[in-house]
């Protein structure tokens, strides 16, 4: 959808700069339904004094008017007052109803006029500079009806405003009103509602998970919907229609907040605050003097340096967004270049509106919309974004587990983690009735290993015993480090045999290793105590029976293993 409508914005650019010296101001045709934009139906009239009045307009009918150029006029921010010149022909017998469309919400004062046979026959006024003009149509702009009398008829038309002057006039006869009507209700309906379901969503998310950056987002959406509701017109039909004066500054209120809360969206999401503190700070006092210097100038009623700032505000947010998407993106943040392809779409929608309003390139709806279309699918990627950092959360919260949960020198489960799983594979053994074993064994004399050797070597010796030990066992089969020189083996499904069958393995290869320090070869021995599971109520219990076993081996000599064999005849009598 975007792709088309960037196509079709650059194709009506390339249209529109090629028919710019095309000469018209002909008569339209009220009998034939108009179809675009009436630019350049028109002839204009700049009032640098801002006093002409209609008469003395009438009278330079020919002199000073223009030939409009663009199909939609547009004359930036502090324009002088315009006047437009139509001549509207109704070739039937019968006057014929016809509505003229002036598409932008935000003009402080339209004047509309139609002079039928030397007669001024209407006289309408509009905008939001007094609290009786004629409001705008949400969605629409402002709305002039007139019932054409046979014949030819001059429309005049003045617009003055200190916002950005530009004006999408068009013809429409009441059927096309009341489509485009409802294609603009369906389209503000389908834009308005992606923000509240997303803005919805990460309040849940906030509110569910506590994590800023939805509080951030959800706040710049906020302000993205009140800058949208404002300039389409929606607010001032709808929320403040009674407060006079409000909307000449609410639309550039709600845009510098829209920046604002970007910004703050952005130092949080990026964290800034970590790699680029100062970075951080200026944006922070460039926010702070924006919006002071813009209450002042509100404060002050000074619209004009109000709507400037306003504007310039938005395009520099626009621009920073991507720097800071940019930078983040090389020092390899994470989700870094999520943020910059949104950054990019938002900002390149709110770029192209903000010129567009400005009137820096021709208007087309794409162009003047575009800054929903960006915004779109700029929500989009940052909810990808903001799923990935959730991701990357995830996995780093698994690896602070497993770290915590494994002995660094040799890679086996440590204490904690073996009492953990041990107790959990004891309960179900005991529940389902299956046999369960443990074996625990210690090295002998590992103090003497280090004290001749030294502590690395030491070490070395227990990395070696730890791969020993993962190689026999199998794979559902516990191996820890219990401590020191110290392991244990949890082995489920396992009776007495197996069990000191494993222990017996891995003594002889134990016994068996030829490790050296430098020329002298280590000699390794182990003692082992083996236990199985009958009646014990804990892992803790079964440990505490093999490690009576395993210092009964001590006891007899080392490197040998003491079991308590209960298939022995005479009962559970202890054998070594
Ligand atoms: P026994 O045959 O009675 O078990 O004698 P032993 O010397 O093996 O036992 P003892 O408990 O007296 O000594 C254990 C030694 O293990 C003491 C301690 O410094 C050493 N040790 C404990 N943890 C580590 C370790 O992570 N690395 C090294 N290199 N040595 C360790
Ligand atoms: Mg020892
Ligand atoms: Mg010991």
């Amino acid at each position: 959808m975007l792709s088309r409508r960037v196509c079709l914005f650059l194709a009506s650019l390339l249209v529109l700069l090629l028919s710019r010296n095309a000469l018209a101001a002909a008569p339209v045709w009220v009998d034939e339904a108009p179809t675009g934009p009436l630019g350049q139906d028109l002839s204009l009239l700049i009032d640098a004094s801002g006093k002409l009045t209609l008469d003395q307009v009438r009278a330079r009918v020919g002199s000073g008017f223009v030939a409009g150029e663009r199909s939609v006029p547009a004359f930036g921010i502090g324009a002088d007052p315009v006047w437009f010149r139509l001549v509207v022909d109704n070739p039937t017998a019968d006057s014929v109803l016809r509505v003229l469309l002036a598409g932008t919400s935000w003009i402080d004062q339209l004047d509309f006029y139609v002079i039928h046979e030397g007669q001024l026959v209407t006289h309408q006024t509009a905008g939001d500079r007094e609290a009786h003009y004629q409001r705008p149509v949400a969605g629409m702009g402002y709305l002039f009806r007139h019932q054409f009398a046979p014949g030819q008829s001059e429309v005049y038309l003045r617009a003055s405003t200190p916002d950005p002057l530009l004006l999408p006039l068009r013809m429409l006869t009441p059927e096309a009103l009341e489509k485009a009507e409802r294609q603009s209700f369906y389209s503000y309906g389908m834009v308005y509602g992606f923000v509240l379901a997303l803005l919805a969503y990460n309040l849940m998310l906030y509110f569910g998970i506590g994590q800023q950056s939805h509080l951030n987002y959800s706040l710049y959406l906020s302000c993205f919907l009140l800058m949208n509701v404002a300039y389409t017109g929606h607010g001032y039909v709808l929320f403040w229609s009674e407060w006079q004066g409000l909307q000449r500054y609410i639309i550039l209120a709600f845009m510098a907040m829209f920046a604002c809360a970007g910004f703050r969206f952005a130092i949080n999401f990026l964290g800034l605050k970590e790699y680029a503190p100062r970075v951080a700070r200026l944006i922070r006092l460039f926010c702070v003097s924006m919006l002071s210097l813009l209450a002042a100038f509100i404060a002050l009623g000074m619209q004009q340096a109000a709507a400037f700032l306003a504007f310039s505000y938005a395009l520099s947010f626009a621009i920073a967004m991507v720097v800071l998407g940019w930078d983040a993106v090389r020092r390899g943040r994470a989700a870094g270049s999520y943020f910059l392809a949104a950054a990019c779409s938002g900002m390149a929608g709110v770029a192209i509106t903000t010129i567009t309003v400005w009137g820096w390139i021709p208007f087309t709806q794409a162009g003047y919309r575009a800054v929903e279309i960006g915004v779109l699918v700029e929500a989009t990627l940052l909810a990808l974004a903001v799923a990935y950092r959730v991701r990357e959360h995830e996995s780093a919260r698994h690896a602070a587990e497993y770290l915590a949960r494994i002995d660094p020198l040799t890679g086996l489960l440590n204490r904690r983690a073996l009492a953990e799983q041990g107790e959990r594979l004891r309960a179900a053994a005991q529940r389902h009735r299956r046999p369960l074993a443990l074996v625990i064994f210690d090295l002998d004399h590992f103090k003497f290993i280090n004290d001749l050797h030294g502590h690395a070597v030491g070490d070395q010796v227990l990395k070696e015993t730890a791969n020993l030990l993962q190689m026999l066992c199998r794979r559902d089969d516990l191996a820890a480090r219990w401590g020191g020189e110290e392991f244990i083996v949890v082995l489920p499904d396992a009776d007495i045999m197996a069990a000191r069958n494993l222990a017996e393995r891995l003594r002889e290869q134990l016994q068996q290793r030829k490790l050296w320090a430098g020329d002298v070869q280590i000699e390794l021995r182990a003692s082992f105590g083996v236990a199985v599971l009958r009646d014990q109520e804990s892992i803790d219990a079964l440990i505490a029976e093999a490690d009576v076993l395993l210092y009964r081996a001590k006891q007899s000599g080392r490197n040998r293993i003491c079991s308590d064999d209960d298939r022995l005849p005479g009962g559970a009598a202890e054998v070594c």
